[in-house]
């Protein structure tokens, strides 16, 4: 913790318009399984023996070379070109604001055009660079239909589920504001070796929940991890659920990437406050799926997220009470000082209590970081994500800034 919060207000970068912004009318490839983006191509008039080596020649420019313009495709025919432009797009969303926080944080909030007879949608993805790796955190609904009362999302409604074209374009976009994909002249079929790439591991930890959107989110994050495409590692993607216990059976069978679980609370009383889906899905429950969770070892633990709350949930009663909740479990504590939101009552515990509760969990050999607050000043961090039209009006913005000058942001 560095204490350098004298400079909140964050560089705003404003795109300057909109950047090819994506047909709603022509279907996307993007998010389409392999048998899928075989079935449209058919569809389109493509013989049925070349079906199989379109699709690999799409798969290998769309998620390893990143192309989002059919022209792009060079070893591609110019009429067969002309066919996927005139039926079909990969264009990526727009982009309404990309922020730059001080930290090196970066926060994009994107547009997608309306889907059948809805409006566009607005969700924010948010690349977390950090020593060795870097972290994009991906958003899977607008909103939250859930109300967890400490996170700033769950007070905006839920508006719809994101398709899983929609999903993957959090992360292509990303890769492509990076640099993160190989330049045009790099050999056909060459890969950027993991160890260089920029977005090395991806959290489901945006807006949403993404166990209430399971097909799209299954689809995406398969092709997310599909070794002939964008090839990351399962190791090095994490769910985050608060705690759908029959789809979290259905991820460990189904996906298999890393698990977390926003738990926050160790007694169903309190859980049922700070987290309202415990009512449906006690700790019993849940704490069952989690033992039960496919391939758990001690190099493949589920995370354990934790907010800390002041007067909450942060006393040596509750670390004791974790301790023992989670007991033979593979897990690792995530405790994550509250972020603070315009118009919460919560507060964050004092930095000796977090540090103390930290202590407590670790000598009981659990590893327990407290995750820094990252992107705090341009809204960021878990928990502040929303969409632009929700988003906090300018005055609203102004105290919030006061409020963070003035001392509750001064553990970043
Ligand atoms: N809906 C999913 C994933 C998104 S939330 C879930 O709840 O797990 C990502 C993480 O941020 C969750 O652990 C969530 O509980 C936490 N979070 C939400 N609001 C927060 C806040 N204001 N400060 C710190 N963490 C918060
Ligand atoms: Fe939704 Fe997760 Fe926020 Fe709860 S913590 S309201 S589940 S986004």
């Amino acid at each position: 913790m560095s204490g350098e919060s004298a400079v909140l207000v964050s560089d705003v970068v404003k795109t300057g318009g909109p950047v090819r912004l994506g047909s709603a009318e022509k279907p996307m490839l993007i998010g389409l399984t392999r048998e899928e983006m075989g079935t449209a191509l058919a569809e389109k008039g493509v013989p049925e023996r070349q079906v199989k080596m379109r699709v690999a020649q799409l798969w290998n420019w769309i998620y390893v070379r990143g192309v989002s313009d059919f022209d792009a495709m060079t070893n591609v025919s110019k009429d067969m070109r002309e066919m996927l432009k005139a039926n079909f797009s990969i264009a990526r969303p727009e982009i309404v604001e990309e922020q730059i926080s001080n930290d090196g944080t970066r926060k994009w909030l994107l547009r997608f055009p309306p889907r059948g007879a809805g409006r566009p949608v607005e969700v924010e993805t948010v690349y977390i660079p950090e020593e060795g790796r870097g972290t994009l955190c991906i958003s899977s609904q607008v909103g939250c239909s859930l109300t967890c009362t400490f996170c700033h999302t769950g007070t905006q409604r839920l508006v719809r589920n994101l398709t899983a074209e929609e999903i993957l374009s959090q992360l292509l976009l990303a890769r492509d504001r990076l640099g993160d994909f190989p330049d045009r002249d790099v050999p056909q079929g060459a890969m950027i070796p993991s160890s260089d790439r920029k977005v090395t591991n991806i959290v489901m930890m945006g807006m949403g929940e993404p166990l209430y959107n399971f097909e799209s989110v299954k689809t995406a994050l398969l092709i997310a991890t599909d070794g002939d495409g964008l090839s990351l590692s399962k190791r090095r993607v994490t769910l985050s659920t608060s705690g759908v216990v029959p789809e979290i059976y259905r991820t460990g069978e189904e996906i298999g990437v890393m698990l977390a679980i926003s738990l926050h609370a160790v007694r169903d009383e309190l859980r049922d406050m700070l987290v309202p889906i415990n009512k449906k899905y006690p700790l019993k429950e849940l704490i069952e799926a989690c033992r039960a969770y496919p391939g758990l070892s001690n190099a493949r633990r589920i995370t354990f997220e934790y907010v800390m709350l002041k007067g909450v949930n942060d006393s040596l009663e509750d670390a004791r009470d974790l301790v023992k909740l989670l007991k033979g479990i593979p897990a690792k504590i995530n405790l994550i000082p509250f972020n603070p939101w315009p118009g919460t009552n919560y507060q964050c515990s004092d930095w000796e209590t977090i540090e103390t509760f930290a202590e407590f969990v670790n000598s009981a050999g659990y590893a327990s970081p407290i995750r820094t607050p990252r992107g705090r000043d341009i809204l960021a961090a878990c928990g502040q994500l929303k969409s632009e039209s929700e988003r906090m009006r300018k005055t609203e913005r102004l105290a919030f800034e006061a409020m963070m000058i003035a001392g509750h942001g001064e553990d970043d």
